[in-house]
């Protein structure tokens, strides 16, 4: 159990973050000291040295100069006014037997014999030899002087091996606390960094048992992680909006047909009930079609604006003239228009073309008119128009109708919507969806101005050449 938990522990990013943390902290540590070390050692062996090689050097010029007697009395001198570590002087014949030694007493039971036996010509003359209590060394430099002396000079390491030992102990005292805000800084360099990580797994857990509106909180630090929470909470915004926007759409499809199929089933019923003649036979079968075609046009309209808007609308793309298309559709609404005493103008400059399906422009438009001549009271008037801007082309539907309140302009483009003044109007709510689906499929943007009991203008932007 416990190694299972500690082998899932293993695997987690915490884990290995914190590990690397610790574990560059701790070589660069080991290896800091080690440098250090190495040149401690170096420049106190190389201190130690340099001191016994001064003394080689004042007793040998002594002997050059003086001979043999200054020589020795210097060595008494030496002898007298010793410090606290001491050097270590061997004057010899050339037999190598010994006619002068100054060995301090904590050298005392050091075997001499070791360095008679010293090869000279080896390490320019430099040996070291263990002192009996094992623990330090003893430095030596032995040199010829003219007439087959010997002349050896020495120093114990000891002095030396204290400050390294004062080191290595400092250090172990500084490696301990060092290791220990190593393990705890990577822990906690490790819970901030995966913070944002672990708070993106509760909220997918938490979206995963259908708390759709469960948001990962951002700490706005602006790094990149930061911008992958802002991203995530988009596009789960988004994707609330989409399925709040379908559940929607599908409530309203099934409401909206509820209400034509009731009445086609009502009809069919009444029409089996009574002991109907073959007229009413026949107006029932006919009021049947009418539902049923309302409910094809429905759901075809419904399927045109999907197909446009997820770009899987096939449109028969060619140049056409965009004052040719206005022509077609005024003078199919041109009639309605005058029935009911509204008053249709159309302005448009003469060779105006882009590329477009005609038979979906021509929809758009027809959708357009048709609202505008709807929602338009008699004795008022409609207005379309096309010109150019740039490589663009801006299409105007105008009218002083009913217009459209600020509370319901940005619904006007959800399927199925329809305004509270419309309800009185034959309509499913579908055609401005599907006018927007087609002028984006076109790659162009539909916008609207209205002031309600005003008018209202909707206008229509698209590229000439797509
Ligand atoms: P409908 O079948 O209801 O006309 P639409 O999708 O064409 O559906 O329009 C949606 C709603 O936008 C309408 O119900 C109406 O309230 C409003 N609307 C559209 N065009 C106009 C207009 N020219 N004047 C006033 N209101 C409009």
């Amino acid at each position: 159990m416990f190694l299972r938990r500690l082998n899932q522990t293993r695997k987690t990013v915490g884990f290995r973050l914190t590990f690397w943390y610790f574990a560059i902290l701790f070589f660069s540590a080991l290896a800091l000291f080690g440098l250090t070390y190495f040149f401690l050692s170096s420049s106190l062996q190389k201190q130690d040295r340099d001191s016994i090689q001064a003394k080689i050097d004042d007793f040998s010029s002594l002997y050059q100069t003086f001979g043999i007697e200054v020589l020795i009395n210097e060595f008494d001198m030496e002898r007298k006014y010793q410090k606290k570590i001491p050097f270590f002087i061997r004057f010899a014949g050339t037999q190598d037997e010994t006619r002068f030694l100054i060995l301090p007493y904590q050298w005392i039971g050091f075997d001499m014999k070791a360095l008679e036996a010293v090869a000279f010509e080896k390490n320019d003359g430099w040996t070291r030899l263990p002192l009996i209590d094992g623990r330090y060394e003893l430095e030596v430099k032995s040199v010829y002087l003219t007439g087959g002396y010997i002349l050896q000079v020495g120093k114990s390491t000891e002095d030396r091996e204290r400050i390294l030992e004062r080191f290595r102990t400092i250090f172990a005292f500084i490696i301990i606390p060092l290791m220990i805000f190593g393990l705890i800084g990577g822990f906690f360099v490790a819970y901030k960094a995966l913070r944002p990580i672990r708070n993106l797994i509760y909220t997918v857990r938490a979206i995963a048992t259908g708390k759709m509106d469960a948001r990962v909180p951002g700490y706005r630090t602006g790094d990149e992680l930061d911008e992958l929470v802002i991203l995530f909470n988009e596009m789960l915004t988004k994707i609330e909006t989409l399925i709040q926007g379908m559940r929607d759409t599908l409530d309203h499809v099934a409401h909206d047909l509820r209400t034509p199929i009731a009445r086609m089933r009502m009809v069919a019923e009444m029409a089996l009930e009574a002991n109907q003649k073959p007229d009413g036979l026949k107006r029932a079968l006919s009021d049947c079609m009418e539902e049923s075609d309302r409910i094809l046009t429905m759901l075809n309209t419904l399927m045109d604006i999907s197909e446009a808007e997820t770009g899987a609308m096939k449109l028969d793309l060619e140049e056409v003239r965009i004052s040719g298309l206005i022509r077609d559709v005024a003078d199919l609404y041109g009639y309605v228009a005058e029935d009911k005493g509204i008053r249709l103008e159309m302005v448009s400059v003469a060779d105006l073309r882009v590329t477009a399906d005609p038979v979906r422009i021509r929809q758009v438009l027809g959708n357009l008119l048709d609202n505008a001549i709807k929602y338009t009271p008699p004795g008022g008037a409609v207005h379309i128009e096309a010109t150019r801007d740039g490589e663009k082309i801006v299409i105007l539907v105008k009218d002083t109708g009913v217009g459209i309140n600020c509370e319901e302009l940005p619904r006007i483009w959800d399927r199925l919507y329809r305004g509270d003044q419309s309800r009185s109007q034959k309509g499913l709510g579908l055609g401005l969806s599907l006018v927007k689906a087609i002028v984006q499929a076109h790659k162009g943007q539909i916008e609207v101005l209205s002031e309600p009991n005003k008018g209202s203008i909707f206008r229509i932007v698209l590229p000439s050449h797509l």
